[in-house]
């Protein structure tokens, strides 16, 4: 194979991963749009009685993080974890 044209299929390689990330990404924001995750959302948020799980905060925002993505979709509250926003930050700063 010409050099050229070698260099333009490892490019071609490189976007599709770039593209597949992209729409993964995508999907998972739509899911967190979903009646589904609002429910499964709020089912969480309750268990922790509205308190960051990590510092005990409650007067402000939550969120509800997702310890691993294997369970999208049928979540338990086990795969959940509610954290406040700085909390969540370093979450996933460690991972
Ligand atoms: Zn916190
Ligand atoms: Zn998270």
């Amino acid at each position: 194979m010409p050099a050229h044209k070698k260099k333009k299929a490892k490019k071609n390689k490189r976007d599709f991963a770039g593209e597949l990330l992209k729409t993964v990404r995508l999907l998972y924001k739509f899911y967190l749009t979903t009646p589904h995750w609002k429910a499964v959302r709020m089912r969480r948020l309750r268990a922790a009685h509205f308190q960051c799980e990590e510092c005990g905060e409650h007067k402000t925002i939550l969120d509800v993080h997702h310890l691993h993505y294997r369970s999208l979709g049928r979540e338990k509250n086990k795969d959940l974890k509610v954290l406040c926003r700085p909390c969540h930050k370093d979450a996933h700063a460690k991972s």
